[in-house]
């Protein structure tokens, strides 16, 4: 266990120092290295005194827990848990958790810089299908010279599935680059600056319009196998798809039966129902799918840091964390 913090001596003369209770704040994510965190921590925070799960220490002083995966009902051994961070950006593994103690509020990490590469990741994809990148290799290999002239950027549509943090930011960049972007939520956002649609209903009309569609969906019960046949038939024949969201949101038979058809032309997939991505299937191989190991987007300890004593601090005086969870609608 790290030795709290000092008690605060009130100097003669001065008013005297609050003092807080002691509290601390535990990491409970299994087989990860937590060093970075804790040298991110102690640079920015020495105060706080951070404990690794699972440990021996006392468990009732811990206000704040940051989960990744956690084991069903590790949180319950800390009684007087006020908020539960999700160590990145998803929270799906806490609604898989079915013991997960409903006293704490719960909030998750969003860090500038996994936003920021998320949108350099997708930005990516969209323009290697645009300039026809994945083809031009092939050439090289055949040693065959076919300059092919690519359309102006804004004759391009990439549409964009979730409009959260990162769905906003990957909008901006693509736009940044003269693509034509729409996107699609929940929730009507009329102050986007650029066409979007809200609602099941909605989506039928933006997909017709969408030459590359980008899937940026947290994974709930109402998103899981949303990239199906039923949505790669109202895409425009040869459109190529991006999920960089959750392999959960993608019916696997569906997208090669579209690629065999030529209704889908290409797929880029960052994330996959089982990762790593078991070695004979069939994504592997293909010839139009581009495969990357979970790698879009990760969360950065020294930049994400701040957040995680913001929120410590939050919790420690009851407030809630910086970017709430609602777990009833689970995202
Ligand atoms: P947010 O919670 O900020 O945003 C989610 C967006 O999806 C919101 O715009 C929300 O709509 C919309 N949405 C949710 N459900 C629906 C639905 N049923 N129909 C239409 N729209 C819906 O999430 P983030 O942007 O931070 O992250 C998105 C996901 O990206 C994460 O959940 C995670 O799974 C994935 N991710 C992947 C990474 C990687 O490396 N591959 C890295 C980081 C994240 P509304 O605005 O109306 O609420």
């Amino acid at each position: 266990m790290m030795p709290g913090p000092p008690p605060r001596r009130s100097v003669e003369g001065e008013k005297p120092a609050i003092d807080f209770p002691h509290m601390a704040l535990v990491f409970v994510c299994p087989n990860r290295d937590l060093s970075p965190w804790r040298r991110a921590l102690q640079a920015l925070a020495p105060d706080i005194d951070m404990r690794v799960w699972p440990d021996d220490a006392p468990a009732d002083d811990v206000a704040l827990a940051v989960a990744w995966k956690q084991p069903a009902g590790a949180l319950h051994r800390y009684p007087k848990l006020k908020t539960v961070l999700s160590l990145g950006a998803g929270v799906d593994h806490f609604i898989g958790d079915p013991d997960l103690p409903r006293g704490p509020v719960y909030g998750r990490i969003v860090d500038p810089q996994l936003v920021a590469g998320m949108s350099v990741y997708v930005a990516g994809a969209v323009v290697s299908v645009h300039r026809g990148f994945d083809g031009y290799a092939r050439r090289q290999a055949a040693r065959y010279w076919d300059p092919e002239p690519a359309p102006p950027a804004g004759d391009w549509t990439v549409g964009i599935l979730g409009l959260g943090a990162m769905g906003m930011d990957a909008a901006r960049v693509l736009r940044s680059l003269g693509y034509t972007v729409l996107g699609w939520s929940t929730t009507p956002r009329v102050d986007a600056g650029f066409e979007t649609f809200a609602g099941d209903a909605a989506l039928d009309a933006m997909l017709p319009r969408c030459q590359v569609l980008v899937c940026l969906l947290p994974l709930t019960s109402r998103t899981r196998g949303i990239l199906d046949r039923q949505l790669f038939n109202l895409l425009p024949r040869g459109a190529c798809l991006v999920n960089a969201a959750r392999g959960g949101h993608l019916v696997d038979a569906d997208l090669l039966d579209a690629l065999a058809e030529g209704r889908l032309g290409s797929a880029w997939l960052d994330v996959f129902t089982h990762e790593p991505l078991p070695a004979d299937h069939p994504f592997w191989k293909h010839p139009h799918i581009r495969v990357t190991p979970h790698i879009a987007s990760i969360t950065n300890p020294a930049t994400a840091a701040h957040q995680v004593v913001e929120d410590y601090r939050r919790a420690v005086a009851g407030q809630p964390p910086t970017f709430p969870v609602d777990l009833g609608r689970e995202y």
